[in-house]
C-alpha cells in the first residue's frame, strides 16, 4: 500500500480512512516503516510502541462503526516527558532511564478517548532543558532538512518525527519556546497554548508557571483540530482554564489587526535572511487586507534574563523530588545524604546540574529579592506592555528564531549563545500568551534548503485568532 505521507495531513488522513481508501492499520504501518528507515540517521524516536498497530486495529473498528471523531485512527508522537501509562518516560536523563509512568497525563487519556494511535516517545533535551536536543542523555536529534544540523529543542525528536513523516502529529511541551523554536527549524507548525489551557497533569514538570503542552503538525488546521482535542479545564490541574474565562475583543471590523515591536527586531543576532523572510511574510499579510501597525514593548528586552532567572529557581525546586528514592536511578552512598548526591552526580547531565545551581542560587535567603523577587516584578511589566499593546492590536508578529537551524556542536561549548536562541519565544511564557509557529519560507546555507517561522502571538486564551491568521497566511 502506497500512502502519500508527505502530503498527508490530518484532515486529508481523516476522510481517507472514512472513504476506505486505506485504514488506520495499514496507516500506521507506513509511518513505522518511515521510521525504520529514518530513524537511524535522525534519532527522532527514542521507542516505538509495541502496540500500536494494535491501537491501529481498534481505531479501524470505530470507525467501521461509523463512531469515529476527527483524530481516529491518526498517528501521533510523544514527547518523552509526557506520561504514557506502562510506558518507559525518561525525559532523556538517565536518571529516568528505566521508569515507567504509572499513569496517563491528561493529554493522553484524551487523545486515546480520540482514538489516536500513538506510535512512540521522541527524543528531546534532558528534562526540557536546551534549544537543540544536544542535551538529551541518548544522543542529539538531526534536522531532516540537513543532518548535519540540530532540530531544534528540546521538542527535537517531536518536531523531526512530524518532519521526516515518521509522525502525522506529534506532542511537545513548552517552557519557553520548545515547540515553537523546533517546529520553526524543522519546517512544521507549533502551538503554545495559552497557559491553562490544557492540562499540565502527567507532564514532568520543568517550570510550572511556564510549562504547557502543544502540538505539532503540518498545517494550520490540523493544529487546530488536535489543539480542540486537548485543551479543556481538568480537576488534576488547579491551573486549567475554561473557555469562559476569555472572550477575544477585536481591534478591527473586518481582520485583526496585526502588531510589529520594531524596535525589538534590531538586534544584531537577528540573521538577514530570516529578517527578510519576516518583511516578505508582513508583505504578503498586508496584500490579504490586514493592517499592520508598529508597537512599543518597553521591556521586552528584559525577558530573556527574567526568563533565566524564574525558569530554573522552578526546576530547582521541581528537580529536588529525584532523590534516588522516589524515582528511577538509585546510587548508594556512604548514607542517605550520600545517597542523595551520589544518584542526582550520575543521574543528571551539565545543563540539568547548571540551572539546578543557578536556581538555588537565585532562592537563596541572602539573593532571593535581588534576583528571584525582581525577576517577578519585571515579568509583571512585561505583561503589562502586552496588555497595553493588545488594546490597539490583535496580534503580534516576529520571526520565532533568530535564524535558521544551526550546526550540531556550534553553540555547546557557550550556554549563553544557546539561550540567545530563546530571545522571540519566552515572553510568550512569561506572560501565558498563546504563541503559534509556522513556516514563513527557507533559506539556502551550503546548499541545503533550512526552512524560517513567523511567529504569531495572540491574546490571553484568544487562539482562535492565531488560527485565523495563520490559515489565511498558509493560502498566500
Ligand atoms: N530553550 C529554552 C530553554 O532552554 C526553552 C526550553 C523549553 O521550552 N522547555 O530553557
Amino acid at each position: 500500500m502506497n500512502i502519500d505521507l508527505k502530503n498527508l495531513t490530518i484532515t486529508k488522513a481523516q476522510d481517507a480512512l472514512k472513504k476506505g481508501e486505506f485504514t488506520s492499520v495499514q496507516l500506521t504501518q507506513a509511518y513505522l516503516d518511515q521510521i525504520v528507515l529514518k530513524n537511524k540517521d535522525i534519532n527522532a524516536y527514542l521507542e516505538v510502541y509495541d502496540d500500536a498497530l494494535k491501537a491501529a486495529a481498534h481505531a479501524d473498528e470505530l470507525i467501521k462503526a461509523g463512531k469515529a471523531g476527527p483524530l481516529t485512527g491518526i498517528p501521533l508522537a510523544i514527547k518523552d516527558n509526557i506520561l504514557v501509562k506502562g510506558k518507559t518516560a525518561s525525559a532523556s536523563s538517565k536518571i529516568l532511564e528505566n521508569y515507567h509512568a504509572t499513569y496517563n497525563a491528561t493529554v493522553i487519556s484524551k487523545l486515546g478517548r480520540e482514538g489516536m494511535v500513538f506510535l512512540g516517545r521522541t527524543n528531546m533535551d534532558e528534562f526540557a532543558m536546551g534549544g537543540s536536543t544536544e542535551n538529551s542523555a541518548f544522543g542529539v536529534t538531526k534536522n531532516p532538512h540537513d543532518t548535519s544540523r540540530v532540530a531544534g529543542g528540546s521538542s527535537g525528536g517531536s518536531a523531526a518525527a512530524v518532519a521526516m513523516d515518521g509522525a502525522l502529529c506529534a506532542l511537545g511541551s513548552d517552557t519557553g519556546g520548545s515547540i515553537r523554536q523546533p517546529a520553526s527549524f524543522c519546517g512544521v507548525v507549533g502551538l503554545k497554548p495559552t497557559y491553562g489551557a490544557v492540562s499540565r497533569y502527567g507532564v514532568m514538570a520543568m517550570g510550572s508557571s511556564l510549562d504547557q503542552i502543544g502540538p505539532f503538525t503540518k498545517t494550520v488546521e490540523d493544529c487546530e483540530i488536535l489543539f480542540n482535542a486537548m485543551k479543556g479545564v481538568d480537576v488534576y490541574d488547579s491551573t486549567t482554564i475554561t473557555d469562559r474565562t476569555y472572550s477575544p475583543v477585536r481591534i478591527g471590523t473586518k481582520k485583526p489587526v496585526i502588531g510589529v515591536p520594531r524596535d525589538f527586531l534590531k538586534g544584531d543576532g537577528i540573521d538577514s535572511a530570516m529578517l527578510a523572510a519576516f518583511e516578505k511574510s508582513l508583505a504578503a499579510l498586508k496584500e490579504k487586507g490586514y493592517e499592520i501597525k508598529d508597537v512599543s514593548l518597553p521591556n521586552i528586552s528584559y525577558s530573556l534574563m527574567v526568563y533565566y532567572i524564574l525558569m530554573p529557581a522552578e526546576v530547582s525546586s521541581n528537580l529536588a523530588r529525584f532523590d534516588g528514592v522516589k524515582y528511577g536511578l538509585h546510587v548508594d552512598g556512604a548514607d542517605g545524604i550520600a545517597d542523595y548526591f551520589e544518584t542526582r552526580g550520575a543521574g543528571f547531565g551539565r545543563e540539568v546540574i547548571r540551572r539546578v545551581l543557578l536556581g538555588t542560587y537565585v532562592l537563596s535567603s541572602g539573593y532571593y529579592d535581588a534576583y528571584y523577587n525582581r525577576a517577578n516584578a519585571v515579568r509583571a511589566m512585561i505583561t503589562e506592555d502586552f496588555n497595553k499593546a493588545f488594546k490597539s492590536v490583535d496580534i503580534i508578529a516576529t520571526p520565532t528564531t533568530p535564524s535558521a537551524a544551526f550546526k550540531i556542536g556550534e553553540k555547546t561549548a557557550d550556554p549563553v549563545a544557546m539561550y540567545l536562541e530563546d530571545i522571540f519565544t519566552v515572553t510568550a511564557n512569561l506572560t501565558g500568551m498563546p504563541a503559534l509557529s509556522i513556516p514563513c519560507g527557507k533559506t539556502t546555507i551550503d546548499g541545503k534548503e533550512l526552512p524560517l517561522g513567523l511567529q504569531l502571538s495572540g491574546r490571553h486564551g484568544d487562539e482562535q485568532t492565531l488560527f485565523e491568521v495563520g490559515k489565511d497566511f498558509e493560502q498566500k
